[in-house]
Order: structure tokens, then sequence, then C-alpha cells
């Protein structure tokens, strides 16, 4: 792992339709440790970090929404709405591929004590009285991007669902694919805790790749046919060319995984059907918006999944540094630090 430390800055200054949000909670996320390695290319004294709540400090003259003083959610993805990117509904990619990632990528992140998001009206939701900080900071993008990929799926109702790792994506992945609906829903994960949680967020069986063949596991749940919907949460080649394997003809590769590593993903080609099994294959990165946080925080208001159930650590601001080494070496059955400010 390159060097992470405490630099001091500025607090930033709001543009007019921009707002500074002073943080007060965050989560540490494995993309983090992505990019700390460089998988996004060298990062020099950028502040990291993208899930994260907090107050609004200051307001531009033409934020109508928000005041100082306000309660908000902040999405990990703050696109610029007027993109054409976002004209034509894929907002995450506005300004480019991946574009409406600004935080810890092409501008500083939320690891500090006051940070700047971009087009506040759009960007930022109000967290309903009811919803506590350490539960709402999950969906800045746990809950975005789990969700997303079982809305991806096009997961019919009763419909047939593996999700490839019980990583924190993974596990709200699977509350997606339930709330969506799915028949059944499996788990594939080799790690007790990690298969005891998506068992509690909606798991009806598990794929333990450390004990057996995954791929026939799910073909024997599945009689054979494989499923409706693969959702892959990891970003492994291993488990990206099982999940296209396990999917029936005509179904959906839903992809939520960081493909952080090597120059290629490779499909398996029979299993593809040469090209024509119609084996749909999605991507997408972490939608974020207002609406989108605005319903996120309904489903917490309305008690459909208790996220903290991840946090299986918290740490103050300044221990920082221990809070990546432990997510970076995935040490002490790490799956979300909690970071309080
Ligand atoms: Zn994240």
């Amino acid at each position: 792992m390159k060097k992470v430390g405490f630099l001091e800055k500025a607090i930033p200054y709001p543009g007019p339709n921009d707002a500074i949000v002073k943080t007060t909670k965050a989560l540490l996320c494995t993309s983090d440790s992505h990019t700390v390695g460089g998988a996004i290319g060298p990062r020099e004294n950028l502040t990291l970090g993208h899930e994260a709540v907090g107050i609004v400090h200051e307001v531009g003259s033409n934020v109508k929404l928000f005041k100082p003083g306000d309660r908000v959610l902040v999405g990990a993805i703050t696109p610029d709405w007027g993109d054409l990117a976002s004209q034509s509904g894929h907002s995450s990619q506005s300004g480019g591929p991946l574009g409406g990632w600004k935080f810890s990528n092409t501008k500083d992140g939320v690891f500090a004590e006051y940070f700047h998001v971009n087009e506040a009206d759009a960007n930022m939701a109000r967290i309903p009285t009811s919803v506590s900080d350490e539960m709402a900071v999950y969906c800045a993008d746990m809950l975005s991007t789990g969700f997303m990929g079982a809305e991806n799926g096009h997961i019919p109702i009763g419909g047939t669902v593996a999700v490839f790792a019980e990583g924190p994506v993974g596990l709200m992945a699977t509350v997606g694919a339930k709330l969506r609906g799915a028949g059944l829903i499996i788990g594939v994960e080799a790690v007790p805790r990690r298969q005891e949680l998506a068992r509690t967020y909606g798991a009806d069986a598990i794929a333990d790749f450390s004990k057996e063949d995954v791929v026939q596991r799910i073909l024997d749940l599945t009689d054979g046919q494989g499923v409706d919907t693969a959702i892959e949460a990891l970003g492994a080649a291993i488990t990206f060319q099982n999940a296209i394997k396990v999917t029936k003809a005509g179904g959906t590769i839903s992809n939520v995984g960081y493909h952080g590593h090597g120059d290629f993903v490779s499909i398996p080609r029979i299993e593809w059907g040469v090209g024509m099994a119609e084996k749909t294959i999605t991507t997408s990165l972490c939608p974020g918006g207002r609406l989108r946080m605005e319903r996120l925080l309904r489903v917490l208001e309305t008690k459909r999944v208790n996220p903290t159930l991840m946090t299986t650590h918290t740490f103050p601001f300044d221990e920082m540094e221990r809070a990546f080494e432990i997510m970076d070496k995935k040490l002490d059955g790490v799956l979300k630090p909690l970071i309080i400010f």
C-alpha cells in the first residue's frame, strides 16, 4: 500500500451552486484502498473518501433547498446534471467515463473536517429525523451500488439470483434482490461471518467456494437451468467468469464489482453461448442524485434493511491510518469501518 497520512488544508469555499459540508460520519470503502494502491493512477495529496454524511456549513447563492445546519447525506457520485451523459440517463458518466465520481478521484474527498459538494441541490439529500447518521451514511455508496446491482439485473419476480461475493456491496445487492422479489437468492461466499450476514439480508442458500464447485452447486440449486440473474460484486476474473457460467441463456450478468487489476476481463466462450446465448452483461457506477438518495433513505426510514450490521469497526478521524491498514489487509473480519469526526 502506498502512503496515507494527514494534511492541513484550508476549508473550501462554495461556488454559487455548491455547498460546504462539515463531516460527521464517514465509511471507508475497498475502493479507497484501490485508489491508494494506484488502481486509477497516481493521486498525490488528494483527500480520500467518498461515503459521508454531515452538517451543511455554507451554501452558494443559488442553492435553494439547503441551509447551514441541515443534516445531509451526500452521494459518493456527484454528477454534473446538465452534462450530455446525464441528459442521456447516464449521470455517473457525466464529464466522461466514471466522471460523476469526483470525490477522491478528481477532487478532494470526504475524509476531511469540511468538504465541497458541487450542485448541492441535486447531489445532497436531507436525512429524515428517524434515520441516524450511522445508518444514512450507507446510502452514499453501499445501498446505491448494491441495489443497482439488483436493478440492472432485471430480476423477474420469483426469479433466481446468484450474488458473487457477500462483501458490503454484495450484501446490499442481496437485499436489493429480495426487495425486487427474487424467489431464490444464492450467496457465493466462503467467510462464515459474511455467509451469516448474507442469510440475514435475504440469501436462501450459500455456495461456498472453499468447499465446493460453486458453478455446479448453483446449477444444482436451479434444476440445472442456471440463474436468471448473476450479480458480480467482487471484481475478480474468476467470479466474473463464474457469473457468466451460471446465468441461463437470456439471463443477465450485472457487474457491480470494481475490476482493479489486470489488462483484460475475459469471458468463458462456450458458456457465453459462443456469443449468441443472449446473456446480457450490464455495468454501472453507483448512481448519485437527490432523488435516488431520498429513495434509499426511505428504505431505511421504513426499516426495510439495517445496514449498520455491516459496521465491524469504529475509529475516530485521527486513527484513519489504522482504519486504512485494516481495510487494505482485510484484517479482523473487517466489512465497513465507520469513521467518527
Ligand atoms: Zn465506496
